[in-house]
């Protein structure tokens, strides 16, 4: 592996103090949250927070135990009957004021997504607009809690249909967009009744779970329904989705680790939620308005460093706008500033980790071996990566077959709709898409053979809002999360039968 060094990132040291934090517990972060305690560390191991612009420490949080995952699901099932049987108002109420929280908590948090998460500060407020909407969207889910009537073939007798709360619900979160990817299931989870162990991404401790226990712990919380277990994945996270006391397991991740915890999870009998990895492809034909292409193509593949699932992994262009679409996405992609994620200029701030910057550098210089041609970026320095375009690119090359997870954007030509349909959908993965075309009925019938759960016409593939359906078909999972769909998700349905009359039976 030959890296390059042709991008050079001065970012200044952090000296702040994040255990001096407004937000932060009185002891610390170093603390689990248990049945409304904060369990310091003590002499347990701990996990570093590492600042990706630095990749220097800036703390630490426990590793958790087993015996802490026993120890919150215990506090959660016994917590969770009372706090259903409160009226609607009550627990949209506790939603309503850790949503308030977000405002008084605003300026740490968005510090918090630089020197957590690597996250520029228009990214942290993008996530925090995510945030409140699914906590709005949340605190109307107690009122549409409806049941049924339904007529019964049997005389006499009165067909109830009731939904319920499902009881404890187990989380286990990524990094990317923590505190959304956290929200999306313990605002939902909570309002309609249930308890919650949230486990978050080791990388992103604070705003995947810690903040959490803060923010509903102020906002009056009764003990018990949120408990949060740092800790690492392949113990804390295993044995979670291994235990029998969760009613469903919500898993976002990678594909790999969401296929055992799935089969972890349904061995317990217990639904599994998984939203998993994507290969996202953004189609421009022929007569596609090329502006509007261009400029959905430099969002979707750059916000966040391109470290979403829903990212633009794969640009496909017909072959007659090819040249010029090429040239002005790399055009703009050189003019992206790359730096500090707490400057206020910075567009692209630092990946998450070594492993993934690895990863990308991999994936970029064995595309150019296989034959791509660099159009721009190519370089890093640290865990900043330059966003790069290729053009000549193949469907087959590691940075298009692979979900690269990273500021890059593999160019493929084209010539018929058809083949862009079948280069779009030759990956496993099927999660989100965008197509471009000035013809809308041309555009929709693209959109409709994509194989994939979302699909976004004349835009980008990064989209999410609170009430709409959220999730992906083949390998990029199972379940939708927002709206009516999550509240299916994490409640269910009982059938009451009340026989008023004497009933003739047949023997
Ligand atoms: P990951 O799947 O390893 O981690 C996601 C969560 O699962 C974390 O909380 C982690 O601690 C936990 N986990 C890890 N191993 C576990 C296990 N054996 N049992 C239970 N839980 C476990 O993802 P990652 O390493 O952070 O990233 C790897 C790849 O995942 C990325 O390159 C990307 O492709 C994908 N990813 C997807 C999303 C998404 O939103 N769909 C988010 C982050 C990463």
């Amino acid at each position: 592996m030959t890296h390059n060094t042709d991008l050079t990132v001065d970012v200044p040291a952090y000296d702040k103090d994040i255990d001096a934090f407004d937000l932060a517990p009185a002891g610390g972060w170093n603390a689990l949250f248990v049945d409304g305690e904060w369990v310091s560390a003590g002499d347990r191991d701990t996990i570093d927070i590492v600042n990706p612009a630095t990749q220097d420490s800036i703390g630490a949080v426990p590793a958790g135990t087993e015996a802490g995952v026993d120890e919150a699901y215990a506090a959660a099932e016994a917590a969770q009957s009372e706090w259903a049987a409160r009226p609607p108002q009550a627990r949209a109420e506790i939603v309503e004021n850790a949503r308030h929280l977000l405002d008084d908590y605003h300026d740490e948090l968005i510090e918090l997504f630089a020197v957590e998460c690597g996250g520029i500060r228009l990214k942290g407020e993008i996530e925090l607009d995510l945030v409140r909407n699914m906590m709005r969207m949340s605190e109307g889910l107690p009122f549409q809690l409806n049941g049924g009537h339904k007529a019964a073939t049997i005389p006499g007798k009165e067909s109830l249909i009731r939904r319920e709360p499902l009881g404890v619900v187990g989380a286990i979160t990524p990094w990317n967009f923590p505190l959304h990817l956290s929200m999306r299931v313990v605002a939902p989870a909570l309002a309609l009744g249930n308890a919650v162990v949230l486990k978050p991404a080791e990388e992103t401790s604070l705003l995947g779970g810690l903040v959490f226990a803060r923010l509903f712990e102020e906002a009056g919380l009764p003990d018990g329904l949120l408990n949060v277990v740092t800790g690492h994945g392949a113990e804390v996270g295993d044995y979670m989705s291994r235990h029998s006391t969760p009613g469903l397991i919500s898993f976002t991740g990678s594909t790999e680790v969401g296929r055992q915890v799935g089969q972890n999870a349904v061995g317990q009998f217990t639904y599994p939620s998984l939203e998993l990895g994507g290969n996202n492809a953004h189609i421009v034909t022929d007569d596609a308005d090329l502006d509007r292409a261009v400029d959905g193509g430099v969002f979707g593949s750059f916000t966040h460093q391109g470290q979403e699932c829903i990212s633009i992994n794969r640009h496909l262009v017909h072959e007659s706008l090819y040249d010029e679409y090429v040239d002005r996405l790399a055009a703009r992609a050189e003019e992206l500033p790359v730096g500090d994620p707490s400057a206020e200029e910075t567009i692209v701030g630092p990946v998450i980790k070594p492993e993934q910057r690895d990863k990308i550098v991999d994936f970029i210089e064995d595309s150019l071996a296989a034959g791509a041609t660099l159009e721009a970026g190519g370089g890093h320095d640290g865990l900043f990566v330059e966003p790069t375009v290729l053009s000549d690119a193949t469907n087959d090359m590691p940075a298009a077959c692979n979900e690269h997870f990273g500021p890059v954007a593999p160019v493929i030509p084209f010539e018929t709709d058809e083949e862009a349909v079948a280069m779009a959908n030759d990956t496993e993965h099927g999660l989100s898409g965008s197509v471009h075309s000035t013809d809308l009925q041309r555009a929709k019938d693209i959109a409709e053979a994509l194989d994939t759960g979302m699909v976004h016409i004349n835009d980008q593939s990064l989209n999410d809002e609170a009430h709409t359906p959220f999730g992906g078909v083949n390998a990029s999972g199972l379940g939708r999360y927002n709206g009516e769909w999550i509240m299916d998700e994490l409640t269910q349905t009982k059938w009451i039968s009340i026989q008023r009359e004497p009933r003739d039976y047949p023997y």
